[in-house]
Order: C-alpha cells, then sequence, then structure tokens
C-alpha cells in the first residue's frame, strides 16, 4: 500500500538579458519585427564569421547571478554544444559548460504567496519532512537552491505554418540567455511556479531582463519525479522533463498533471528509476496534459569543446564588485524596510516595489517629506492612476519626486487645505510648475492666525440666530454647517483645524 509520496522538482530557467546587441555579434537585440531584419553573418553561423562578446553581456550576467547569491567566477570561458536543430544556425550553440559564470546561489520564497495548505505544517504536506537544512527560514522564506547560472545564445524560431511548411525567424538567433539551474528544492507545483515569478520579480528589479512570458523573454523547463512510500520502501519514478513552460499557470499545471500521471504509472506499470533516463515532455496548454516527445533520453554526445574563436577571460574583482552596487537593494529587503521605517501596509509597500523605477522614484520623494505616509498616498492613490491612464513609467509624468515632496509638505504644515492640494495637484500635472510656486501665485495661504479666525467665527454666529438655536436645543450636527460658513467668509484659506477649535469654543461658551 502507498503511504505517502513527495513530489520533487527542479527547474532550469531560460532568460533573455537585455543588451543593446546580441550575444557576439552587433546586430539589435530586441523582440519582434519582419522576420530575419536583424541578421548578420556572426548570428547566421556563416564560414569565417567570428564572434565577439558583446557590450554589457558579462556584466548583466553577473549581476543577475549577484542578484540570486551567487559567487561569480574569477574566470570565465565559453563553450560550443554541438547538436542539429534547423533553428541552431551555426550546428552548435555557444554556451558555458563546466564553467559557469555563477554557482551556488539561492532565491528564498516567500511562503506568503503559497496557500494556507501547502506552508509548513500546512495539510498538503502531512507526513513530509519540512526540516532540511535549508528550507524554512523563519517559517517564512522557503530557500530554494541554484546550482549554476550560465551563459548562453538563444536560437533561431521554427514557425509551423498550415501544417505543410516551416519556416525559420533568425531575429532571435544570438540573442543573450542566462539559464538559472536549480536543485530538485522544490516540493509542489505552486511552488515551482512561485519560483519562477520570484526570479522573474527579482531579474526584472535589477533591470537585467524584461522578463516578459508572452513574448518568450523567460521559459522554465520543469524536471519533475516523485518519491513514493509502499509497504515501507522507498522509491523514486522516473524523471519527467517538461520543456518550453511559458506561463506561471502553464507551470502549476503541467506539473500537477505530471504529479498525477507518474503516481498512477507507478500503480500500474512501475517503471524504475534510472539517472540515464529521463522522459522529455512537452505541454499541451489546450487538453491540459503533458505530451512525450522523447522517452528514453539515449545519451547525447553534444562534443562539448572550448570555443576557439573566444579567448578565456579573466573576471576581475573590481568587475564583480561594480556588478554588486548595480544590484543594491532588492524587493523583498526593501518591503521590510518600508514597513519598519515607515510604517506602510503591506499592500502599499508591495506595489510602490514593484519596480526599481517607482521605488527609487518613492524613496526620493520620501527623503525631505515630513510626512512619509501622505508622499505614500499621493503616489499610490494620485499618480499611478495616471501612469495606467497614460501608460507611461512614473519618470515619465514630467513632474519630479521634489514637486511630491513640496506638496506633501505643504499639507502636514498646513499651509494648504486639501481642496486646495487637489488644485495644486492638477495644475502641478498640467504645468510642471512647483507646488511651492503654484501656492505662492495662487494666494493659497491658510490663515492660522487666530485672531483673524475668531472674527469670521464671530460674525457667522451673529449672521446665524437660527443654527445657533439649533445647536443649543442639542441638534450638534449644526456645527459641520456653520463650520463650512466660516470657511467660505474666509474664502477657503482658514485652517480647519484651528477653526473647527475656535467654533466649538465660541458656541460652548454662550
Ligand atoms: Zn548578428
Ligand atoms: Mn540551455
Amino acid at each position: 500500500m502507498i503511504e505517502k509520496y513527495k513530489i520533487v522538482i527542479g527547474c532550469e530557467i531560460h532568460t533573455q538579458l537585455t543588451t543593446k546587441t546580441k550575444a557576439f555579434c552587433a546586430c539589435e537585440n530586441r523582440y519582434g519585427g519582419m522576420p530575419d531584419t536583424r541578421v548578420c553573418p556572426v548570428c547566421l553561423g556563416l564560414p569565417g564569421a567570428m564572434p565577439r562578446i558583446s557590450k554589457g553581456y558579462v556584466e548583466k550576467g553577473a549581476i543577475a547571478g549577484l542578484a540570486l547569491n551567487c559567487h561569480i567566477s574569477n574566470y570565465a570561458k565559453f563553450d560550443r554544444k554541438h547538436y542539429f536543430y534547423p533553428d541552431l544556425a551555426k550546428g552548435y550553440q555557444i554556451t558555458q559548460y563546466d564553467i559557469p559564470l555563477c554557482t551556488d546561489g539561492f532565491i528564498d520564497l516567500p511562503y506568503v504567496h503559497l496557500p494556507e495548505s501547502q506552508r509548513p505544517g500546512g495539510s498538503d504536506y502531512i507526513g513530509v519532512d519540512f526540516t532540511g537544512k535549508n528550507n524554512d527560514i523563519d517559517g517564512k522564506f522557503k530557500r530554494i537552491r541554484i546550482e549554476r547560472i550560465h551563459l548562453e545564445e538563444d536560437v533561431g524560431k521554427s514557425l509551423h505554418l498550415e501544417g505543410k511548411h516551416s519556416y525559420i525567424d533568425y531575429n532571435r538567433s544570438g540573442t543573450p540567455l542566462i539559464e538559472i539551474v536549480t536543485k530538485p528544492d522544490m516540493t509542489s507545483p505552486e511552488e515551482a511556479a512561485l519560483f519562477m515569478q520570484t526570479a522573474q520579480e527579482i531579474l526584472r528589479f535589477v533591470q537585467v531582463t524584461n522578463g516578459n512570458l508572452e513574448e518568450g523573454n523567460m521559459r522554465c523547463d520543469a524536471n519533475i519525479n516523485l518519491t513514493i512510500w509502499e509497504d515501507g520502501k522507498e522509491y523514486h519514478t522516473p524523471i519527467s522533463e517538461i520543456k518550453n513552460l511559458n506561463s506561471f499557470r502553464s507551470i502549476k499545471d503541467a506539473c500537477h498533471y505530471e504529479a498525477q500521471r507518474q503516481l498512477e504509472e507507478f500503480k500500474t506499470n512501475r517503471q524504475p528509476f534510472d539517472p540515464g533516463f529521463k522522459n522529455t515532455m512537452g505541454w499541451d496548454d489546450v487538453n491540459g496534459k503533458t505530451v512525450i516527445q522523447r522517452t528514453k533520453n539515449s545519451f547525447i554526445d553534444y562534443r562539448f569543446t572550448t570555443e576557439p574563436d573566444i579567448k578565456p577571460f579573466i573576471v576581475s574583482d573590481e568587475f564583480i564588485e561594480n556588478a554588486r552596487k548595480q544590484v543594491g537593494e532588492l524587493p523583498e529587503s526593501k518591503r521590510a524596510r518600508y514597513r519598519k521605517e515607515f510604517g506602510l501596509s503591506d499592500f502599499d509597500v508591495e506595489t510602490l516595489t514593484s519596480s526599481k523605477t517607482l521605488a527609487t522614484w518613492f524613496e526620493e520623494a520620501a527623503k525631505n517629506a515630513k510626512d512619509v505616509k501622505k508622499v505614500a498616498n499621493l503616489i499610490l492613490a494620485e499618480l499611478l492612476a495616471i501612469v495606467n491612464e497614460r501608460g507611461v513609467a512614473i519618470n515619465e509624468l514630467g513632474i519630479t519626486p521634489v514637486h511630491i515632496t513640496q506638496l506633501a509638505n505643504a499639507a502636514s504644515d498646513g499651509k494648504i487645505t486639501s481642496k486646495q492640494s487637489k488644485e495644486v495637484f492638477a495644475e502641478m500635472m498640467a504645468s510642471g510648475k512647483l507646488p511651492e510656486d503654484i501656492i505662492k501665485e495662487k494666494g493659497f495661504v491658510v490663515v492660522t492666525d487666530t485672531s483673524a479666525i475668531e472674527g469670521f467665527v464671530t460674525q457667522v454666529i451673529a449672521e446665524n440666530p437660527k443654527a445657533v438655536e439649533d445647536f443649543k436645543g442639542g441638534k450638534t450636527n449644526v456645527v459641520g454647517w456653520l463650520m463650512g460658513q466660516v470657511m467660505k467668509k474666509s474664502g477657503g484659506k482658514a485652517n480647519p483645524k484651528v477653526a473647527t477649535e475656535l467654533l466649538k469654543k465660541q458656541l460652548e461658551a454662550l
């Protein structure tokens, strides 16, 4: 009888890097456009063409590695991996074989994004040992180890049309990739999807990739099998590698399906685990099934050899330190800091750290603010609405963080009323003028001078005997109406807090 089983998943993620040019030639590195419009002898694999490492390629690879807590090798080289496929122009792929640029990293997955049942002690994990040495940090994170990250080039894109003809678009041929290889540390389909999501967030944050799944910027191969305990014995099912998963949902669905399929297979016709045996599968999104592409992975000899056209090179400590500076503070630690330093809510903090541009902009605006919450509110409630409406980034709105600091401070100091604040905001967005200048121009000077406000209060009380009578009769809600009269008299300039106090004081003294 099967007592329990555990899902074991390891991922390989391929991610496009955002260098200006392709990995080893001067062709523009970008998605889309007419087929074969960004090609040259190097990325078409024409004889005699010589590759050269593009500016920023190794650096972006190192930034990615450091952001994922890897060690960066001081010695780097490229290798050739030979195989035949029509989209592989040269007949080999330039990659890194035995010496990857980055090794031994990790990503901590925040449990908060997993269903309760999947957190330690959750109902899905009854009987599963969660106490692995790297797992479960403070009960908040689960650490997924990264074995290596290497640099390699992408291949062209095959288009199979009408089931008759196949075409190849070489625009993608030779574009720069990193491949992230994890240890088999994930124990549920949800965790595998969360891994990809967290990796995407971090790599986007450090601005090495667009991480756009729909454009194939990031794709995941999931290696999955089961550990099964039956009649006191432990079994392992053969590993399936599900190729090219390009959405979080498809990772989750494919792993769920494949785990069930392996369990059924074990029950009916059990296949023994064999380290040299791996099923290569595809995921049929429409029918919700994994499809076998290759069984028994007979040993493929890739004939790896050092790439002779690119000299091995030293990655200096200085180069690595410079890359480390560009990593900066990562989203998870920013979130913790915003909560602690500014007392912002989880929701606000998630939004403010959703991109580096936004987080940097917010921090800039918060720097000289008297009330950071006011700054956060202006950004979250007002600016992001306009960002969405116009479909631009926050730094393309035509205003600077200083605008928001000034507006928030004017309100904090009681220099303007909330109604005036809205007016200043609208004017600032339209003209780009600084709030302090707008306040001066419009003559928005809140009257906090007690004697002046007292004068308005006295007048209002004298002119509205009926309301005053009502108040005396116990109708305290007339205070709001009287308050409105005071504000009107002051031309909207009275400090509302002071005015309310004085009005109440005079009414009660009657
Ligand atoms: Zn090229
Ligand atoms: Mn690869």
